[in-house]
């Protein structure tokens, strides 16, 4: 039995985690967290039966553990109640799956309880990603990548040297404006940006993969994981998300994995690795699918993906004011605040302002994350 906590279980990369819990028999969820959907919540408790609940809106804390105040489970709200949860004794792994730099505090403190993390939360390691690699060395914890590409290099990386690597090529389906210029994009709405080709994810990735700024935290997130350069990393279009990544290795062999877009595929390699379970689910017809087809990434056009390597080339701070500015941004655009090419006019703004530190502390960098949201509310 393997004992686990999903941080963020109320979400889609959430629920999808228990859907696995729910199709084997060998896993064991004892803590879970989310922000405030209370009513999924309860449901999650009432079937898996976790021993610690953490909701983060201390009010909606209160009216859940009312409402499940015949069951022996404690309920705990705020950050302290998310790294609570987080470093839950019986908890072998953490299926960090938090939208946003909130990981970042309940991420770090897993590890130093010797958690093995299942990392979605790409945020967490743009921001972070110097702090959480070393704890992962200095504390002897995997990071298992759940993100669907950086799973696929990992998975391409299964008996092989890392040294050996020449370079990553990570895939993107360009998202929704895939081939529209800037003029084209200018009045794009919320529902326009939702609709993504491929995937069904939460609402923030989503608007993330229109802009394509997706593709540049997950440039970086690259970096981190796979200890390569930045300039190693190259984003390459492959709109039919069947390859879900590439590593090319010096000797010019081209490792990839392939298969359906279903993120229960990376989700539950990461539960089991290096074991492979079966999965249900469609499988891939190549004489159906008929081609696959490749191009580069318009970086004028989608300048988020641009200014995600100028911040990870940059380094220390940088790349926490290109997320902080990023998350800020697309809450304002989902509010209907700002307008679609706003969300990276504020990303470049708040750059352009910031004078980076080396190494920053988690503590400098939720300053910087303040300081970032101040700045944007002053100015839209
Ligand atoms: P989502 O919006 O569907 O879910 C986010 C979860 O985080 C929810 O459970 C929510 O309650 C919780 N949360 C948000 N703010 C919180 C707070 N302050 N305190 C506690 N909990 C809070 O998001 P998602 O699509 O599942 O994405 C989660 C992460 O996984 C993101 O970093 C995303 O980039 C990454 N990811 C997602 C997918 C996908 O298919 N959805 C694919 C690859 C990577
Ligand atoms: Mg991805």
């Amino acid at each position: 039995m393997k004992n686990i906590c999903i941080l963020g279980s109320t979400g889609s990369i959430g629920t999808q985690t228990l859907d696995i819990v729910r199709a084997n028999q060998d896993l064991n969820v004892v803590a879970i967290a989310a922000g405030s959907n209370i009513k999924k919540l309860e449901m999650q408790i009432r079937e898996f039966h976790p021993q610690l609940v953490c909701v983060y809106n201390e009010e909606a804390a209160g009216k859940l553990k009312t409402a499940v105040a015949d069951l022996d489970v404690k309920v705990t709200a705020g950050m302290e109640g998310l790294i609570e949860a987080a470093v839950y004794d019986s908890a072998e792994i953490v299926v960090t799956a938090f939208v946003g730099m909130i990981g970042i505090r309940p991420t770090l403190e897993a590890m130093k309880a010797g958690k093995d993390i299942a990392l979605a939360n790409k945020e967490t390691l743009v921001t972070a990603g110097h702090l959480v690699m070393k704890a992962a060395e200095e504390y002897g914890v995997k990071i298992l990548p759940v993100d669907s590409e950086h799973s696929a290099i990992f998975q391409s990386l299964n008996g092989e040297n890392k040294k050996e690597i020449d370079k990553i090529l990570l895939t993107a389906s360009g998202g929704p404006f895939r081939g529209k210029t800037r003029e084209q994009m200018k009045n794009v709405q919320v529902e326009d940006a939702l609709k993504h080709p491929n995937w069904s994810m939460g609402q923030k990735i989503t608007i993330d993969s229109a802009t394509m700024v997706n593709k540049g935290l997950e440039v970086i997130e690259a970096k981190w994981l796979f200890d390569v350069d930045i300039d190693r990393v190259q984003a390459v279009v492959q709109p039919q998300s069947i390859i879900h990544s590439m590593v090319q290795f010096k000797d010019g062999a081209v490792m990839a994995q392939l298969g359906t877009p279903d993120m229960k595929l990376p989700i539950q390699y990461a539960l089991y690795y290096p074991e492979r379970r079966y999965l249900a689910g469609e499988r891939l017809d190549f004489a159906k699918i008929g081609r696959i087809t490749f191009e580069n990434p318009d970086l004028d056009n989608f300048t988020g993906l641009k200014m995600a390597y100028e911040a990870g080339r940059m380094g220390g701070s940088m790349p926490t004011v290109f997320n902080a500015a990023n998350e800020k941004a697309v809450a304002k655009f989902l509010d209907r605040k700002i307008g679609f090419l706003e969300i990276t006019d504020i990303i470049r703004y708040c750059m352009e302002n910031h004078h980076p530190v080396e190494n920053p502390t988690v503590e400098q960098i939720l300053e910087i994350e303040q300081w970032v949201y101040e700045l944007i509310e002053s100015r839209w």
